[in-house]
C-alpha cells in the first residue's frame, strides 16, 4: 500500500523537480518501507542519499503529507557492500561493535556530501588580475561566466601557454560565484586530480559515488585538461561527466595549454564537444601587460615591504627583459623585494641586473631557425618538410617567406645562412621573401596579425 503511495508521490515529484532531476535523483530511489513516520529508501551511495535529502527532502515530505501519509522524516539506506564510509563513521575493523542484523549503513541527513576539489588560491581574484590586450577576451568571458546569469556558452574553454593566467582566472570565477551564491556547488580541480579520483573510485569500487558526486555540482572546472589526453578510460569518464552536466545546463569551465583541436591523443568526440562552447585563448603577454602586472604586484606588496624602494626604470627593465611568463616575472620581483629588504636601500637598475642575472640569462635564450620553421608550419597547418622543400604553391611559399622574415628578425643569421637552412636556397630568394613579407605587413591585415602572433610566441 505504501508502495503505491510512493508511486503517486513520485509522479507528482516528477512535475515539481523537473525531468532532469527526476531522472537523476528521484527515479533511482528504491522505496523500502514506511514505519513510525519514517519513510525509508534504499540508495546506491551515501552521496546520493545526502544529496536527495538536502535538495529534495522537503518536497518529498510535502508530497507524502499531501497524500495523507504520516511521514515526518526520511531515511536513506545504503546496502553495506556499497557503503562508502565517507559520511557515516568508518566501521571498526573487526566489525563487532556494529549491529550485525541489517547489513546497511544509515546516511546522516544534512550536508550534501563534500566536494573533493582542490583548494583555491585567495590571491587569484578578479581584482588582482591585470587586464591587457593579450587577455582581455579571456577575462571578459570569465567575468561573464562568473556573473552567473543564464548559461550562454558551455563549456568556456580557456587556453594558452604556461603562466598566462588560466588558473588565476578559473579561481577568480570560483571565488566570485561562491561569494554571490554560497549555496552553489562549485567544483574546481585539475585534470590530474580528476583522473586520480577516478582511478581511486575504480579501485575502491565506488564508481556510483564518483558519478553521483560529479553529476551533482552546479559548476565544474577542470584545469589543464590536456593531461587526460591518451588516458583512455579517464577520457571516457570525463566525456560522460561532461555530457551529463551540459544536459543539465550546468556551467563547465575547462583550461588547457592549447586549443582543443591541437591536443594530441584526445578523442575526436571530446574535441568537438569542447569546441561547442566558447573557446578563448590567452595570448603571450606584451610589454604593457607585463608592466601592469609588475605595478600591481608592487602595490599589493607595499604593506609587506614598507621600505621597499625601486629606482626608476627597474620595473620597465624587467617588463622588457623577462618575457617568458607572468610566473617568472613575479618570481623575479619577489626576489628583488627580498634582496631590497636585506640590503635596506633603494634597488638600482644595476643591482637588479646583478640580483637577477640567472633569470635574465635564461630569458635571453635565442630562437633557432628550426624552431621558427616548426612554429610557422604548425601555425599554417603545413608540413615542416614543405618549409625546406621545393613547392612553389602560394599556400606554402607564403608561410615559408614568413619564416624567413622571422629568421632574419629573431636570429643573427645572415641571408646566405638562412637560405642554407631553407633547403639550400639562394640568398637572393631569402631577401626577396623578406621584402615581400615587409610589404604585405603593410597591406594585408591577416598576414600582419599572423606575423605579430608568431613573433610574440617565438620571443616568449
Ligand atoms: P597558468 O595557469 O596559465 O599557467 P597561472 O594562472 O597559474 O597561469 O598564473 C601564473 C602566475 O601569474 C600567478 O601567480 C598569477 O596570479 C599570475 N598572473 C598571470 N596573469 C596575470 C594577470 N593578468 N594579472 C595578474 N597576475 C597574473
Ligand atoms: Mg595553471
Amino acid at each position: 500500500m505504501a508502495e503505491t503511495m510512493w508511486g503517486r508521490v513520485r509522479e507528482r515529484l516528477e512535475q515539481s523537480v523537473g525531468a532532469n532531476n527526476y531522472r537523476n535523483w528521484i527515479a533511482p530511489l528504491e522505496f523500502a518501507d514506511l514505519e513510525d513516520g519514517v519513510a525509508r529508501f534504499i540508495v546506491p551511495t551515501n552521496f546520493m542519499g545526502n544529496w536527495v535529502q538536502r535538495n529534495f527532502g522537503d518536497q518529498i515530505l510535502k508530497q507524502f503529507v499531501s497524500d495523507g501519509a504520516k511521514v515526518s522524516r526520511l531515511e536513506f539506506v545504503v546496502p553495506k557492500a556499497q557503503s562508502t564510509g565517507r559520511v557515516t563513521p568508518p566501521a571498526p575493523a573487526n566489525g563487532n561493535s556494529r549491529p550485525a542484523a541489517p547489513a546497511a549503513a544509515v546516511v546522516s541527513a544534512g550536508n550534501g556530501g563534500e566536494l573533493p576539489g582542490a583548494p583555491l588560491d585567495k590571491r587569484f581574484t578578479f581584482d588582482n588580475f591585470v587586464v591587457g590586450k593579450p587577455n582581455e577576451l579571456a577575462h571578459a568571458a570569465a567575468r561573464r561566466v562568473a556573473d552567473g546569469g543564464p548559461v550562454t556558452f558551455n563549456p568556456l574553454f580557456l587556453y594558452g601557454g604556461v603562466g598566462l593566467g588560466k588558473t588565476h582566472l578559473m579561481h577568480a570565477i570560483a571565488h566570485e560565484m561562491t561569494a554571490r551564491r554560497p549555496d552553489l556547488r562549485v567544483l574546481y580541480l585539475s585534470a590530474e586530480q580528476f583522473m586520480y579520483r577516478f582511478v581511486q573510485a575504480l579501485r575502491d569500487k565506488q564508481m556510483m559515488d564518483f558519478k553521483h558526486m560529479f553529476r551533482s555540482v552546479d559548476v565544474l572546472m577542470v584545469d589543464d585538461v590536456q593531461f587526460i589526453a591518451g588516458k583512455d578510460s579517464t577520457q571516457e569518464e570525463f566525456f560522460h561527466t561532461f555530457n551529463a552536466l551540459v544536459d543539465q545546463n550546468k556551467q563547465i569551465i575547462i583550461s588547457a595549454d592549447r586549443a582543443p583541436g591541437d591536443i594530441k591523443d584526445l578523442e575526436e568526440r571530446i574535441k568537438s564537444r569542447l569546441q561547442c562552447g566558447l573557446v578563448v585563448d590567452l595570448h603571450p603577454t606584451d610589454y604593457e601587460l607585463r608592466l601592469g602586472v609588475l605595478q600591481s604586484k608592487v602595490a599589493q606588496n607595499a604593506a609587506a615591504f614598507p621600505d621597499m624602494r625601486l629606482a626608476p626604470g627597474v620595473l620597465e627593465f624587467l617588463a622588457h627583459r623577462i618575457t617568458t611568463n607572468v610566473r617568472v616575472l613575479e618570481g623575479a620581483l619577489m626576489r628583488l623585494f627580498a634582496f631590497g629588504s636585506l640590503v635596506g636601500k633603494e634597488i638600482t637598475l644595476e643591482a637588479a641586473q646583478d640580483c637577477l642575472a640567472d633569470v635574465l640569462k635564461q630569458s635571453d635564450r635565442k630562437v633557432t631557425v628550426e624552431e621558427i620553421q616548426r612554429k610557422v608550419a604548425e601555425h599554417y597547418g603545413i608540413r615542416l618538410s614543405d618549409m625546406i622543400g621545393p613547392k612553389r604553391l602560394r599556400s606554402i611559399a607564403r608561410p615559408r617567406q614568413v619564416a624567413m622574415k622571422l629568421s632574419k628578425d629573431l636570429t643573427t643569421r645572415s641571408y646566405p645562412d638562412i637560405g642554407k637552412r631553407f633547403g639550400g636556397r639562394d640568398h637572393s630568394t631569402v631577401m626577396h621573401g623578406v621584402k615581400k613579407i615587409e610589404e604585405l605587413i603593410g597591406s594585408d591585415h591577416q598576414l600582419a596579425e599572423d606575423f605579430e602572433l608568431l613573433k610574440r610566441a617565438l620571443e616568449h
